[in-house]
């Protein structure tokens, strides 16, 4: 018997319609997607939007990522990263020291610094602008993504100034864009429980709003796999819908997975592989006015990311030089998680998918520059 696609996506066969004709999922077609069964399903109509935008071409850029504090004063139930007793010891960057951490990767043709960190009340309003411009003085031409919303206003505070002026400051200062964050989940249960001290949902789109009107692109995210609901993942996604049809100002949408290791909420299991790629399929397909969906090798794993790409992904993020957020001190010894440009490509052919290398705001990068000849996936230092 043909394996038709009425076959293949069973009772789903009306969301199927919608998304076979281009229109609009609503939020209970949303509630239904994660409820279903049958993930073959929910992956296979994602895997159509996806083809239809990109094709087999699978993005990768290549990146550093800087967190130049963990001291916060925030506190989140479901963060490993900030400095506490019996935790992480406190740490705080000085300039200088960006500027070594920029060096040590000078001949990796990096096209981005991806940096964001606690909420330090003692960093001042200088310190951001120093931050930003000390990666455009040691590494000219590279993109600066940097600051969560949270950091945003906490910028503003420390400059006792308005966010739009902050982020005026620093756009002249070089910064490039927002890499999303910030608000994990929208909404105000989740908020109230987990991270009440940061800003709220309506505080974080009011600074997306700002960023859209100076022009500065932004990107955004989903923690999921702690305590949120379906219903409240699916409100998540119709709100940043919503919010891209108001602003167009949105590159990317990354589901990123909680890792409960050294949080509050550590009894909580992790996201099984089913979680990770329902949240990559639901994604592309309620945000169909999102050109990408990320899937980040290090929150999702390398395999789950070789599969996310035919669930919907068509972004495997970076090479990731020292990335410390859901890193458990000591535990590697180093602070080094790394694909190099050879292990993307390895990660993304392996799955009969076509590697593209970008920068930033997805312009496509052709280098003449030979393959080294290890290819092998190297052992890597993540969970
Ligand atoms: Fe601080 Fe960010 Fe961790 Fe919250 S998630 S405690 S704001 S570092």
């Amino acid at each position: 018997m043909a394996l038709t696609p009425e076959r293949i996506v069973g009772d789903l066969i009306d969301i199927y319609q919608k998304v076979d004709q281009g229109q609009r999922l609503s939020y209970e077609d949303g509630v239904r997607l994660f409820q279903s069964p049958n993930l073959t399903a929910v992956g296979y109509m994602a895997n159509i939007v996806r083809e239809r935008l990109h094709g087999a071409k699978t993005y990768f850029v290549r990146n550093q990522h800087i967190n130049y504090t963990n001291i916060c004063n925030k506190f989140c139930k479901f963060c490993s990263f900030y400095a506490k007793k019996g935790g992480p010891a406190p740490y705080q960057m000085s300039i200088d020291e960006v500027k070594t951490r920029l060096e040590w990767h000078r001949d990796a043709n990096l096209t981005e610094i991806h940096m964001v960190g606690g909420i330090n009340p003692r960093l001042p309003y200088q310190y951001y602008m120093d931050l930003v411009s000390v990666v455009k003085q040691t590494l000219p031409g590279v993109h600066v993504k940097a600051f969560t919303a949270v950091e945003i206003v906490e910028i503003a505070r420390q400059g006792k100034v308005s966010i739009d002026q902050a982020l005026a400051d620093l756009i002249e200062a070089g910064l490039d864009s927002l890499p999303g964050g910030g608000i994990e989940i929208l909404s105000d249960r989740v908020h109230a429980q987990l991270f009440g001290k940061k800003l709220n949902g309506e505080e974080w789109k009011n600074v997306a709003r700002a960023a859209s009107k100076l022009g500065l692109k932004q990107y955004a995210t989903m923690l999921y796999g702690h305590i949120e609901t379906i219903e409240e993942r699916v409100d998540h996604l119709v709100q940043l819908r919503d919010l891209q049809d108001e602003t167009q100002n949105f590159l990317t949408m990354t589901p990123l997975s909680f890792h409960p290791e050294a949080t509050e909420l550590e009894d909580i299991p992790k996201p099984t592989a089913d979680t990770d790629l329902r949240n990559i399929a639901v994604s592309r397909l309620m945000l169909d006015n999102f050109e990408h969906i990320k899937s980040f090798w290090i929150m999702n794993t390398v395999p789950v990311t070789q599969m996310a790409l035919w669930y919907g992904a068509d972004d495997a993020d970076g090479t990731v030089h020292e990335y410390e957020i859901t890193y458990k001190e000591g535990e590697f010894g180093n602070k080094s998680q790394v694909l190099n440009r050879e292990n993307m490509i390895k990660m993304i052919e392996e799955v009969h998918r076509i590697p593209v290398e970008r920068d930033s705001l997805y312009n496509e990068i052709v280098r003449d520059e030979p393959l080294k000849k290890e290819r092998q996936l190297v052992p890597l230092n993540v969970h």
